[in-house]
C-alpha cells in the first residue's frame, strides 16, 4: 500500500515538476522579478534574500491536487496560499521579513518550525544555512520530504515532530525561525538557541500575530522587539500529527 502512495506521490509531483519547469524559462522568471520589485517596495533590504525569492520557482510549491492552474496564477502575488492538509504557505513578504531578520551567514544552524511545502527552507537553504526544520502534520510532512529534492533543495534535515519541543539533538542554533502563530514562547525554544543567536516567533492567538524578535545575551537574558503584525496558522498544541 506504501508503495503505490509512494509512486502515485513521486508521479504526481514529477508530472508537475516536468510540465512547468519548462514554461518556467519564460513566464514565472518575469513573474517572480516583479514580486521582487513589491517586496522592494515594501522594504526588503537584503539583496540575499531578494535573490533567493527571484530564484526559487514558488509556482511548484503548492499542492498539485488542489485546483493547480488558479494556484499558479497567483504564485507569484503576495498572498498566502493553500499548500494542502489546511495549511498556507506564508505571504512571500513574511518569508522575506522573516528572513531578512534572521541576518543569515553561511554555514550557520537554523531551525525552522512548521515545515509546510518547504518554501521557506528552500529559501534558508538558498541563504547558505543548515536547516533544520520541523513538521508535525504528517502528510505534508511525506510531501514535502520527496518534494524538496526533486526542485533541487535536498540539504535540509527534515524532521516529523512537535515543534513546540524543538530539536535537543541536534542544539544549539545559530536562528530559529517559526512559521506559525505560537500562543507563548516554548521555553525549549530558547534554551535550544545559541547565545549570541536569534529568533522569530510569530506570537498571539487571534487573528493576528505579533512578529517578536529576540537575541540571546546570556542564557536567562533576551532582548526583544515587536515588529509589527503578521497572519499565520496557529502552532498546535497536543494534537495527533494527522
Ligand atoms: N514555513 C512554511 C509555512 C507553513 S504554515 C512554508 O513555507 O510553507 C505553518 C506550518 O506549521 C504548517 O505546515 C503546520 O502544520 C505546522 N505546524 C503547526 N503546529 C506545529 C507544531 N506544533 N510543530 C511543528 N509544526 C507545526
Amino acid at each position: 500500500m506504501y508503495v503505490y502512495y509512494w509512486i502515485a506521490l513521486h508521479s504526481n509531483y514529477f508530472t508537475v515538476f516536468y510540465n512547468v519547469s519548462k514554461e518556467d524559462e519564460y513566464l514565472f522568471k518575469g513573474k517572480r522579478k516583479r514580486l521582487v520589485e513589491q517586496l522592494r517596495l515594501k522594504g526588503i533590504k537584503s539583496e540575499k534574500v531578494l535573490s533567493a525569492i527571484e530564484k526559487i520557482p514558488r509556482h511548484l510549491f503548492f499542492d498539485p491536487t488542489t485546483g493547480r492552474p488558479a494556484l499558479l496564477d497567483h504564485a507569484y502575488s503576495d498572498k498566502a496560499l493553500q499548500i494542502g492538509a489546511g495549511q498556507t504557505i506564508s505571504h512571500p513578504y513574511t518569508v522575506a521579513f522573516q528572513t531578512e531578520q534572521l541576518e543569515i551567514k553561511v554555514g550557520e544552524k537554523v531551525l525552522e518550525i512548521g515545515t509546510g511545502c518547504g518554501y521557506q527552507t528552500a529559501v534558508l537553504i538558498e541563504m547558505g544555512a543548515k536547516v533544520y526544520s520541523v513538521e508535525r502534520q504528517k502528510t505534508l510532512f511525506d510531501k514535502t520530504k520527496l518534494f524538496l529534492p526533486y526542485v533541487g533543495y535536498s540539504g535540509a534535515k527534515l524532521i516529523y515532530g512537535d515543534g513546540y519541543k524543538g530539536l535537543p539533538q541536534f542544539a544549539p542554533f545559530d536562528k530559529i525561525i517559526v512559521t506559525a502563530g505560537a500562543p507563548y514562547i516554548p521555553n525549549d525554544l530558547l534554551v535550544q538557541l545559541k547565545i549570541g543567536g536569534i529568533m522569530l516567533i510569530p506570537l498571539g492567538e487571534g487573528e493576528t500575530q505579533e512578529m517578536i524578535w529576540l537575541k540571546k545575551l546570556s542564557e536567562s537574558n533576551f532582548d526583544k522587539k515587536i515588529m509589527g503584525n503578521f497572519k499565520f496558522v496557529p502552532l498546535l498544541q497536543n494534537k495527533s500529527g494527522n
